[in-house]
């Protein structure tokens, strides 16, 4: 045995002892999921110590999302002990992984069937669904830095076994949108329409009140987005509600955030600039706007005014104006 190898094998026991460690710190003693006690398996990417039935379900969920390894048989790298150290167990992990379990809500107890604690697993670590919302990790492939999770965009790990790489759903912005009026909608009953507007950006949707019977609606309505990291265009929909039947479409029209928001960046904070023309959006043959739409700085705030022409419809047009903060970070 040469001297370099002598000393690896040496890191490798310490760094097997950390882990044993650990492993015997007492919230670490009970199954992260079903709280059955000694558990001797762990998800390392997850940095969770879980029981033989629990691993099992989180070995079903694929090893992007939980890899599993037994603390007794297993061969542990060091990037893998050293990933479970950097959450350091079960508690840290769940005060994030649970953090807004529903109240009353029942985990399941080391007893309990493989449905159910299946169910558990996957809404809490597939889908994420007691995770901060602003947290949520769009990525299928996970793992975020627990110790700085607002600094974990984009983070990088490279473990011995495979690079994961991360996307964090942080937002960098608010963007309310006041829906103004819309003027010569389509008719959609006998002689008129009760058209309402849908906006949707990424999974968030938000809508305006109904207006009856009136073509030329003035709704002067506020919306509010919280825009992630990577957003895409901000859709809008109108829709002629009809009681008896399906709503019928009035017309889309799709909103390109980036020029707003890229001029804000580039700007810096609006609130110690004067009033301004920052960015502009320009209308093209295949975009719905109906004039080039000016990005201003008005009164310290980022905004935006939007005359679009309805598509997918005989006519139609809708005003908005949009309005941009960015996020401090
Ligand atoms: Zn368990």
């Amino acid at each position: 045995m040469n001297n370099s190898h002598y000393r690896n094998e040496k890191a490798a026991s310490g760094h097997m002892r950390k882990l044993k460690e650990l492993m015997h710190k007492s919230d670490n003693r009970t199954c992260a999921d079903c709280g059955a006690p000694d558990p001797k398996w762990a998800s390392v990417n997850i940095g969770v110590f879980i029981c033989l039935k629990c691993g099992d379900v989180h070995r079903s969920l694929g090893e992007d999302i939980s890899k599993v390894l037994s603390v007794i048989v297993d061969e542990w790298s060091e990037g893998d002990i050293d990933s479970m150290i950097e959450v350091g167990g079960n508690s840290y992990a769940n005060s994030i992984y649970e953090a807004f379990l529903p109240k009353g809500y029942t985990k399941p107890k080391s007893n309990s069937s493989h449905e159910e604690r299946s169910k558990f697993i996957r809404s809490k670590y597939e889908s994420q669904e007691f995770l901060k919302p602003s947290l949520r990790i769009v990525s299928t492939k996970m793992s975020f830095n627990y110790s700085n999770p607002q600094k974990s965009l984009n983070y990088r790990i490279d473990s011995n076994s495979s690079n994961k790489s991360v996307e964090m759903r942080e937002f960098i912005g608010d963007l309310k949108v006041v829906v103004r009026r819309g003027s010569n909608l389509a008719v959609r009953d006998m002689f008129s329409s009760d058209p309402y507007v849908v906006l949707t950006l990424g999974e968030q949707k938000a809508q305006t009140t109904v207006k009856k019977s009136d073509l030329n609606p003035v709704w002067n309505e506020e919306l509010k987005f919280s825009v992630p990291q990577s957003y895409g265009a901000l859709k809008l929909q109108v829709y002629d509600q009809d009681v008896f039947s399906a709503d019928d479409i009035m017309g889309e029209a799709e909103i390109d955030l980036q020029p707003m928001i890229t001029a804000a960046t580039t700007f810096g904070d609006p609130e110690l600039l004067g009033n301004m023309q920052i960015g502009k959006w320009l209308k093209t043959n295949d975009n719905a706007l109906i004039n080039d739409s000016i990005v201003n700085i008005a009164d310290g705030k980022v905004k935006q005014e939007v005359f679009l022409k309805l598509q997918n419809v005989e006519s139609g047009q809708i005003e908005l104006d949009l309005e941009w903060t960015p996020l401090d970070d």
